[in-house]
């Protein structure tokens, strides 16, 4: 079971809501894939074991050989190469390359376009008891997460039966956070009762909705007095699955990266129950 804890906007508890889930389900994957800000280790603790270099495919072109003929360039929708014949010039720009390999299959010189690897971030693994911990970190400057997470996902989350996995997803509603979705089978949406957090409810939702996920709703810093979020859920037929109640309590130890689940242990059994109901299919 892949369960994607996701926001329409930074800053809602979506880490705290992650982290805590994942101890309060013990045996568990925790992959923190909010990776150009990943923060899941401040409040996991994890023993890091190792950290490998993630690494994308990107041309080079051998001046020797090209003929500058242009047919790379004319290829590639991403821009990521310039053909200049009078300066008898192939240049590439790696930032903007997406590995998609056409350069090498237009190119009509045989070796003229050749691989190399560029590394656009970091993948950190480790555990905290019986919570295998993994994160991305991609390198300052990337233009795109996605690469990074498409590989965390394709190569860490495995099918091992009955295994829980619990993706920590990038805020917002844009592509790193659709190749996050697109691997869980629930998306829980984590918000918080206000016009700005009913408003990025409203994108996430339309998100979730159009890739045919099923998803639920936990309000952060519930407030018994606003019925914003409490009123659009019943309009959209989404069912509120857990309210954390605003305190400065939890406020100050989630400054201080403790976990929720010590700062409120009771909530242990409440987010293990929302777990089950989630695998059992009964939300
Ligand atoms: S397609 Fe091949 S030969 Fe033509 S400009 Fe590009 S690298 Fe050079
Ligand atoms: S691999 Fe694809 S994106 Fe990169 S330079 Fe070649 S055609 Fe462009």
């Amino acid at each position: 079971m892949i369960i994607a804890v996701a926001s329409g906007k930074g800053g809602t508890g979506k880490t705290l809501v992650t982290t805590a889930l994942a101890l309060s389900a013990g045996e568990c994957t925790y992959i923190d894939l909010d990776v150009e800000e990943p923060n899941g280790a401040i409040f996991l603790k994890p023993d890091i074991r190792e950290e490998i270099a993630y690494t994308v495919p990107v041309p080079v072109i051998d001046k020797d050989k090209c003929t500058f003929c242009g047919a790379c360039a004319r290829a590639c929708v991403y821009h990521a190469l310039v053909v200049i014949p009078i300066s008898r010039s192939t240049v590439v720009f790696p930032e903007l390359c997406h590995s998609c390999g056409v350069c090498g299959f237009v190119c009509p010189v045989e070796g003229a376009v050749r691989e190399t690897h560029r590394e656009i971030g970091k993948i950190r693994k480790g555990n905290r008891g019986s919570i295998q911990f993994i994160e991305g970190r991609l390198n300052i400057g990337q233009p795109s997460a996605v690469p990074l997470i498409s590989g965390i996902t394709s190569n860490y989350i495995t099918g091992e039966n009955g295994r829980l996995y619990l993706l920590d997803s990038s805020p917002g509603t844009a592509c790193p956070v659709v190749e996050t979705l697109k691997n869980s089978d629930y998306v829980l949406l984590v918000t918080e009762p206000t016009p700005f957090g009913l408003n990025d409810l409203e994108l996430a939702v339309e998100l979730v909705r159009d890739m045919g996920k099923k998803a639920g709703i936990i309000i952060n810093k519930d407030d018994e007095r606003q019925t914003l979020i409490d009123d659009f859920c019943r309009r959209v037929q989404l069912p509120i699955l857990l309210r954390i109640p605003y305190s400065l309590e939890i406020q100050e130890a989630y400054s201080r990266g403790i976990p929720l689940t010590e700062v409120r242990p009771v909530m242990k059994t409440q987010l293990k129950d929302l777990m089950g109901r989630i695998t059992d299919g009964r939300w």
